[in-house]
């Protein structure tokens, strides 16, 4: 790539570079965490500067400028499935699922893989290890959110995981996946009663792969061995949860309880009612909160009743709700994590500076991912320009890795 030219080109260069291309650029906005305006300098995929500017020039419209948005929980997207695909998982369908998710403002995510049998997880984590470095998807993908299958067996703790493929923490096999993986996987999210776990969690902290507690109905105890052990977050709080629970003794508690643990929480609306969210966040506050989507293949099609590859009934309802009626529990989101950010906002009263902390800077600490989460000389040059509107972050356009690979225009639906 050129990467130096004759003054007098530059201006030229910049008026005619075409989307995606790698030269040096400047990107004006309103600065997400004090809305004032700021002129950002990429080069060569990274930040070079961020420079206050008195106003934006004549003719840029208002636009927020923020750190991409990394999600860790995505199941599939625009009809790719990361596990129920079976043998559909294709390379071309991972791409066809990150450039979709670039369109909402994601510029990193973890591609999660849910509860199956070894073949089938092992044949998937081999298509996203394969595609996952690919120079098209700009390093969007830096690893792999495997999210059982040592979880509850019991209905309601185990959501719509196949009962059939629910099983006990078995660490050769985990190793196995692992390597199928390209030694990707990030995050594991592990039921700490089940037996074998402790174990379990105290191998992954030993090999750096973070563990996250969900799917579970843990005692305080567990949950507190668990952490001890080097449990450090909790997959979406609040859900993988039986309806019913003992007003004292449940899995929530301890969870909350605890300062050691981070959360999850999916902010769709459907998940959690507002009155969760609130109290979530003010025990955990901005620094111990990742706003997530467990969004799913479903996400993009139309409402209807769908039969996954496990033979189960799974219903997308005209507001946009994934249920899994067979279990009556919801089966995952539809919504991009753009509208979880909107909504945490709105009923909890925090700032869009906190809220994208949640959805960028959070996530890239907690996964060791030095080089992205933030708008500093140096990082990756993986921003979005949006407004707040139609109770979401609207999003205008997409850089990722200094490229601009998503631009609004009327058509966008
Ligand atoms: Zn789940």
């Amino acid at each position: 790539m050129p990467t130096c030219y004759p003054k007098f080109y530059l201006v030229l260069l910049l008026i005619l570079s075409s989307p995606g291309s790698y030269c040096q650029q400047k990107i004006n906005g309103l600065l997400y965490s004090d809305n004032k305006p700021v002129s950002i300098t990429i080069k060569d995929g990274k930040i070079t500067a961020v420079k206050r500017i008195k106003k934006l020039p004549e003719g840029d419209p208002a636009l927020f400028v923020a750190p991409g948005l990394i999600d860790n929980q995505v199941n599939g997207f625009a009809g790719v499935s990361f596990t129920f695909g079976g043998d559909e998982l294709t390379a071309e369908g991972v791409k066809k699922a990150t450039e979709a998710l670039w369109k909402t403002g994601v510029t990193t995510y973890l591609p999660t893989l849910t509860t199956n049998s070894k073949e089938l997880l092992e044949k998937n984590f081999t298509v996203l290890a394969q595609i996952k470095d690919d120079p098209s998807l700009l390093g969007s993908i830096p690893g792999f959110h495997l999210e059982g299958p040592y979880i509850s067996p019991v209905d309601g703790y185990r959501g719509a995981h196949p009962l059939t493929h629910v099983r006990k923490p078995d660490w050769n096999e985990f190793l196995e996946l692992n390597e199928a993986s390209g030694k990707n996987i990030l995050q594991v999210t592990v039921a700490p009663e089940v037996e074998g776990a402790l174990d379990f969690i105290s191998k992954c902290r030993e090999n750096g792969i973070v563990v996250a507690l969900g799917h579970h109905n843990a005692s305080a105890e567990t949950v507190s061995a668990a952490i001890d052990r080097g449990a450090r977050i909790a997959t979406h709080l609040g859900n993988g949860c039986a309806n019913m629970i003992n007003r004292h003794v449940n899995p929530l508690w301890p969870q909350l309880a605890d300062d050691r643990l981070m959360i999850s929480i999916i902010g769709d609306g459907f998940h959690l009612n507002p009155e969760e969210i609130r109290v979530f966040y003010k025990v955990k506050g901005t620094d111990r909160t990742i706003i997530t989507s467990d969004v799913t293949s479903y996400a993009s099609l139309p409402p209807g009743k769908f039969v996954n590859s496990e033979g189960d009934t799974i219903e997308l309802t005209p507001e946009g709700m994934i249920r899994y009626p067979a279990q009556n529990v919801l089966a995952g989101s539809a919504s991009p994590v753009r509208k979880g950010v909107y909504n945490v906002m709105k009923v909890t009263g925090c700032s869009l500076a906190e809220a994208i902390q949640m959805t960028s800077a959070n996530p890239a600490h907690l996964y060791g991912l030095n080089d992205r989460g933030e708008i500093a000389i140096g990082k990756r040059a993986d921003l979005i320009l949006f407004q707040i509107r139609d109770n979401e972050l609207f999003i205008m356009k997409t850089f990722v890795n200094g490229r601009l690979v998503y631009e609004y225009t009327e058509d966008r639906k």
